[in-house]
């Protein structure tokens, strides 16, 4: 079910769980701001989610509460992981889903990093 971006935060998703250590993840790059691991059922050759560390339901929340310091740090890290993954000059995309229209599935918020082919247009016609 769409998660809906005006709800409080729910400490038991899936993305809490990976950040507590409940569940595993394939870490791609940490650091005190941000996680990035791969996407569980990717969507392209390369599928990274990058999920700050702070809990935020959406780009909503995180872009209204989040400290100056968290929104350079899971920026920062977003810009990284991409860098280190040699992705820059082949390209890549960045999607974060918001709220019921978007179909967001998990309310912990989650940058996808998509790579590794031409990818299509923006959105499904
Ligand atoms: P969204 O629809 O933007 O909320 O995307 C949620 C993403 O989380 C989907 O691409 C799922 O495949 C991914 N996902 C769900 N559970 C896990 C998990 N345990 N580990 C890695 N990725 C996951």
């Amino acid at each position: 079910m769409a998660v809906d971006a005006t709800q409080p935060y729910d400490d038991q998703n899936v993305f809490a769980k990976i950040l507590r250590g409940e569940i595993p993840n394939r870490t791609v790059y940490e650091d005190d701001f941000a996680l990035a691991f791969h996407d569980i059922n990717p969507q392209a050759p390369t599928h990274v989610l990058v999920i700050p560390k702070g809990a935020y339901v959406c780009w909503d929340d995180f872009s209204a509460k989040a400290s100056e310091a968290e929104i350079a740090g899971f920026v920062r890290a977003v810009g990284k992981v991409a860098r280190d993954l040699g992705l820059v000059a082949p390209g890549y995309r960045l999607l974060a889903n918001t709220g019921t229209d978007s179909h967001q599935e998990v309310p912990h918020l989650h940058v996808h990093l998509f790579a590794g082919q031409p990818l299509g247009p923006m959105l499904v016609r």
